[in-house]
């Protein structure tokens, strides 16, 4: 077949995201840059923050034409490199496949929203980081951008690797940190406290919760695979020795729920035992998980544009905090099986097709 005219645009632009670093734990004012300078004829507006630990990022905005229509979403940031033994940023085409780490999660995605983007007489970028991380780009988004409040808009895509398949729906989730406070000593000399011993007990009515959100159906969303809720529990004594009184003892758990399940029992019983066994419990909690019903014109819109039918999915997206201005469907290139593994990669067949998908929800 013939290379369309942007075919090879785009895949020099998604080979050129790749090989900029941009690790949550890094700034992405470079990748900004680098997208901001695809975006002549476009209004900008620039989101600078300094994140938590001080580092300073970038969320970009980008519109033209006039209001009303969609927007298309993607992060910068992408997850650590852990297990990678190739050159993560060697952004290298192979065969047809661009390899990389961030090459299906998600900046050929980011490089085909922007292609199509360019093509489109009226088009809204909202282009986010720390999607891996807190979510703080969408949320700047969603709560400070004046350029996204003008457009208008009547949907949102987030571009997020589905194969091309809609999701109209995911779960979102409240990270629990609970620390138990113990006093070190040598562990032989009777003079310390161990932190486990307030730990255990909490753990245990963890491990209730953990169950009855396994095998209490009204817990449960059978719209979703699976159909409970993630409890992922994992506990940290921070390295000390066996022959020392262990200081301090933390367990974090991460609880995923869809729309239809209310996370106020779980958030009650999680306090409660907090509180009981004299432990701190933090709680971050991501916006509320998005879903919408299959019959929502978006949905509709997407699936007749693809040509398949609606899913759901079990994990995260900005989506969480980006419904705050408008509805969202979950839909861009790539299968996710290669995100967060140390060989990920995008097929460009995937990446040219999602083109012509965008520019068609776009064009709506
Ligand atoms: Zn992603």
């Amino acid at each position: 077949m013939q290379n369309l005219p942007w075919e090879n645009e785009l895949a020099r632009l998604a080979a050129d995201l790749v090989r900029m670093d941009s690790r949550s734990h890094l700034s992405n004012i470079a990748v900004a840059d680098r997208i901001e300078a695809e975006l002549d004829g476009f209004e900008i507006e620039r989101l600078d923050y300094v994140d938590g630990a001080g580092v300073a990022k970038r969320a970009l905005v980008a519109h033209r034409g006039g209001p009303g229509g969609l927007a298309l979403s993607g992060h910068m940031d992408t997850v650590p490199a852990t297990g990678w033994t190739d050159d993560p940023w060697s952004g290298a085409i192979r065969d047809g496949v661009l390899h990389g780490l961030g090459a299906v999660d998600m900046k050929g995605a980011v490089a085909a929203c922007i292609m199509a983007a360019k093509q489109a007489p009226r088009a809204t970028l909202l282009i986010t980081t720390d999607e891996e991380t807190t979510k703080q780009g969408a949320r700047i988004i969603a709560g400070q951008s004046k350029l996204a409040q003008k457009a208008g808009l009547a949907g949102i895509v987030v571009a997020e690797p589905t194969s091309l398949i809609p999701v109209r729906g995911h779960r979102a989730h409240i990270a629990f940190t609970a620390t138990a406070e113990g006093v070190q000593a040598h562990s032989s000399t009777g003079k310390g406290l161990n932190a486990n011993w307030a730990l255990i007990p909490f753990l245990v009515e963890v491990k209730a919760m953990f169950e009855r959100l396994r095998n209490d159906p009204s817990l449960q969303d059978t719209a979703y695979d699976p159909v409970f809720s993630d409890f992922n529990l994992v506990v940290d004594n921070h390295g000390t020795a066996v022959n020392v009184t262990v200081a301090k003892a933390t367990a974090r758990i991460k609880f995923r729920y869809s729309h239809k399940i209310d996370p106020s029992p779980v958030l009650s019983v999680m306090r409660e035992a907090a509180r009981a066994n004299g432990l701190t419990l933090e709680e971050a909690h991501e916006g509320h998980p998005p879903e919408l019903p299959a019959d929502h014109p978006l949905i509709r819109r997407a699936c007749a544009i693809t040509g398949e039918a609606a899913r759901t999915a079990p994990y995260g997206t900005d989506a969480s905090e980006l419904q705050a201005i408008a509805p969202c469907v979950v839909l861009g290139p790539g299968p996710i099986e290669t995100a967060h593994t140390p060989h990920e990669s995008v097929a460009l067949d995937q990446l040219n097709r999602a083109v012509p998908i965008f520019q068609s929800l776009l064009a709506g």
